[in-house]
């Protein structure tokens, strides 16, 4: 490893962060982060057990009061200070990024950088939180009085694919609202959040609002949390089949819950669409984090007039994609994030294939150290095919022909999914037409991406409920009080 890997590895503190403190777990263990891209241990962390959690817990709630109580605008500095640094050390944050995670380090760092503008964002909505006062409707002297306040301690809980960006569009709301929180990333990435933990303990941040949990078994050390009475809400971000776990779970005590879970992105060109920015869009929409993305453009459903011309142009660009280490800059796709995933995305690839897609292009893992996949591109995928129904997370795309609208509205729509959909036509009636009929939280027209810190981001159907980002996303963390007021 060269000079400036160890050395940005080596500025994390690799233990949990309870109470304002850095402490290693209580039974001394530890879990080792992994180079996705070699399969050799960076460091070891902290391996959190439920005494660590309850502690961190303990230290959230005992933060609280005095937490809620602070001026807005100090909780919208101290994010405001954890922006700049953010944007200062981008450079070394992406290459830590890139080590634990795998993608290239370009799309790391721009992924710094979107984490930065959720406190940015949150920053100014600190100050922005509002109440209502009025007349009671019958009653002239009788006052309503509405106002908003601290949902409380939260439990919040993030993936591996985006290791920052998940934890600020949490992170950011909560402190803006005077939440205090424990967090814990998942076990494959937890070097970015704990970055993230020392430079929010250096702008500023009390002791106990923001405690980390990193661990190897989430679910025994979360469990107790979500059901403990000191907790007042759980915002989780992960897979719908976890997703359905944690909220039986919160089903016990009816906390508060926020659900960002898995998609099955719908990306649809009509024959009216410019082909070649469709192609521009579909390769964001498809390769960014390696595919491994919810918002990732899951099937590509397209007029059948134009689907040959896009799925060879598609293919001829995903072929050109450089494969490799993240570290090297020339690299356009990392590795996945393990053997397991890759080997999900393989079972996909050939199922599709055996029921009769072509492979355009790719359609194999690649061979040494490393979880590389092919970038791949199949044409005439078969409706029975299992990748039109399941995430496949991975740099694969499959093109399958439509002839109506309605058609392609009906295939778009065939999902349990609902987080995202792709829309590419010139025809602005028709794009009105589609989207209000897209069973989706949101939707990217003539555009591969839709992430943007001041836009409400979230899904419907199994996707899950919540919107993180926009003037939406601090909502989740405050609570509505009505005061019935008597001036008679
Ligand atoms: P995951 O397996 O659901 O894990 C997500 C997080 O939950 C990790 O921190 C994980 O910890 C933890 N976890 C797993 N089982 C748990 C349990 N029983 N109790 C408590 N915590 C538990 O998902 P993933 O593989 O990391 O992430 C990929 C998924 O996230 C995809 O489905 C993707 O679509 C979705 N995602 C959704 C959005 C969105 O905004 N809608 C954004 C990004 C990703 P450990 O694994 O470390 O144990």
């Amino acid at each position: 490893m060269a000079t400036t890997e160890q050395s940005v590895v080596d500025a994390v503190r690799p233990q949990l962060f309870i109470g304002g403190e850095w402490r290693d777990a209580g039974a001394g263990g530890t879990l080792p982060v992994e180079d996705p891209s070699t399969g050799e241990t960076l460091v070891e962390v902290a391996d959190g057990q439920p005494e660590d959690a309850d502690a961190a817990l303990a230290a959230a709630a005992g933060a609280q009061d005095e937490w809620a109580a602070t001026a807005p605008r100090e909780r919208g500095e101290i994010l405001r200070r954890a922006y700049e640094k953010l944007v200062e050390r981008a450079d070394d944050l992406a290459l830590l990024m890139t080590l634990e995670m795998g993608k290239p380090v370009a799309e790391s760092k721009t992924e710094i950088l979107y984490a930065a503008d959720f406190l940015h964002w949150f920053a100014g909505e600190a100050t922005r939180v509002e109440g209502r006062f009025g007349i009671a409707e019958k009653a002239p002297g009788q006052r309503v009085l509405v106002m908003k306040q601290p949902v409380g301690p939260c439990v919040l809980i993030t993936p591996w694919n985006f290791p920052m960006a998940m934890g600020t569009r949490k992170i950011g709301p909560a402190i803006a609202a005077g939440c205090t929180m424990v967090i814990k990333p998942a076990k494959q990435t937890p070097l970015s959040m704990l970055a993230l933990a020392q430079i929010l303990e250096e702008s500023g941040l009390p002791g106990g609002v923001l405690n980390v949990l990193t661990a190897k078994s989430s679910g025994s050390i979360m469990e107790p949390l979500i059901k403990d009475p000191r907790t007042r809400k759980l915002s989780f971000t992960g897979s719908t089949e976890v997703g359905r776990t944690l909220m039986q779970q919160a089903s016990e005590q009816l906390l508060r819950v926020s659900m960002e879970l898995g998609g099955n992105a719908p990306f649809l060109i009509f024959d009216d669409a410019d082909v070649d920015a469709a192609v521009e869009g579909a390769l964001i929409a498809k390769m960014r984090n390696v595919g491994e993305a919810c918002t990732a453009a899951n099937r590509f459903h397209v007029a059948e007039g134009v689907a040959d011309a896009f799925a060879s142009k598609l293919a001829a660009k995903m072929g050109e994609m450089k494969v490799g280490r993240g570290t090297d800059p020339a690299v356009k796709v990392g590795p996945l994030i393990d053997d397991d995933q890759r080997g999900k995305v393989d079972e996909l690839v050939q199922d599709a294939a055996g029921k009769g897609a072509k492979v355009l292009v790719g359609g194999s893992r690649l061979d040494g150290a490393g979880y590389f996949y092919e970038p791949t591109v199949l044409s005439d995928v078969g409706e029975d095919a299992r990748m039109l129904k399941e995430e496949i997370f991975g740099p694969v795309a499959p093109v399958r022909g439509f002839g109506s609208e309605d058609e392609a509205i009906a295939a778009a729509n065939d999902t349990e999914y609902g987080l995202v959909a792709y829309v590419y036509t010139s025809d602005l009636k028709r794009a009105f037409r589609v989207i209000e009929r897209l069973q989706t939280g949101m939707v990217g027209l003539n555009q591969g991406m839709v992430s943007n810190a001041s836009a409400p981001f979230g899904g419907v159907k199994q996707s899950g409920f919540g919107r993180e980002g926009g003037r939406e996303g601090i909502q989740e963390y405050l609570e509505t009080k009505y005061v019935a007021m008597n001036l008679g």
